[in-house]
């Protein structure tokens, strides 16, 4: 199991992380998420809805229905860990190597896609440009991954502002086989632990 180091925390706080995620955008949708005392489903409403919170679905016990949180202070919380984890020089090096290994692959296999295009004396100009362009994107791509200060705190927190929300999700269940919510007080805002979610970390990524 994985431990958030705390320095790298107060780093990301440093940065606003809270600040930037403020539209929920679901990045749980992929996680499972449950009850801390039944065990049951975890939902939050459909997206769309105003002021959306997680909530126990089973009801089993009374204290489940404290099992409730909105979906952004929730997914504000997951981030805050998720890309301190991330950060970790560990983890990174990791990361990198793996995402490194699949953008070559990926470029590997759409330079042939290229080749064959031009090859071929019926290929529209248009899709051969547009391959051109999409070959260039995974370039410059791969450069930002490699770049020495990539996953660095600053970095991951410009990163995590313009990254898609399906790469959020993505990397929620990369990262954890689960996610517990229990009820109990709100810690201080300015709390790094609340002892209302439990994290379930993968132990490799
Ligand atoms: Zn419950």
């Amino acid at each position: 199991m994985f431990t958030v180091a705390a320095g790298y925390r107060d780093t990301l706080k440093d940065h606003h992380v809270s600040d930037i995620a403020q539209q929920w955008d679901n990045i749980l949708a992929a996680t499972s998420i449950e009850c801390g005392h039944c065990h049951g489903p975890v939902s939050p409403p459909p997206p769309g809805t105003v002021d959306p919170h997680y909530l126990c679905l089973n009801n089993a016990f009374a204290v489940c229905a404290g099992a409730v949180m909105p979906a952004l202070a929730l997914e504000d919380y997951v981030a805050h860990h998720l890309l301190g984890e991330m950060a970790k020089p560990a983890v990174a090096e990791e990361l990198t190597r793996g995402l490194v290994q699949y953008m070559e692959l990926e470029q590997a296999a759409q330079q042939l896609e290229l080749a064959e295009m031009e090859d071929r004396a019926d290929a529209p100009a248009a899709a051969i440009d547009a391959k051109r362009a999409e070959l260039r994107r995974h370039r410059r791509t791969e450069r930002y991954l490699m770049d020495e200060d990539a996953f660095s705190p600053r970095w991951l927190a410009a990163w995590w502002n313009t990254m898609d929300a399906r790469w959020k999700q993505r990397l929620c269940q990369i990262f954890f086989t689960k996610i517990e919510l229990r009820a109990g007080p709100a810690p201080d805002s300015a709390a790094l632990h609340d002892a209302r979610i439990i994290l379930h970390w993968r132990a490799r990524i």
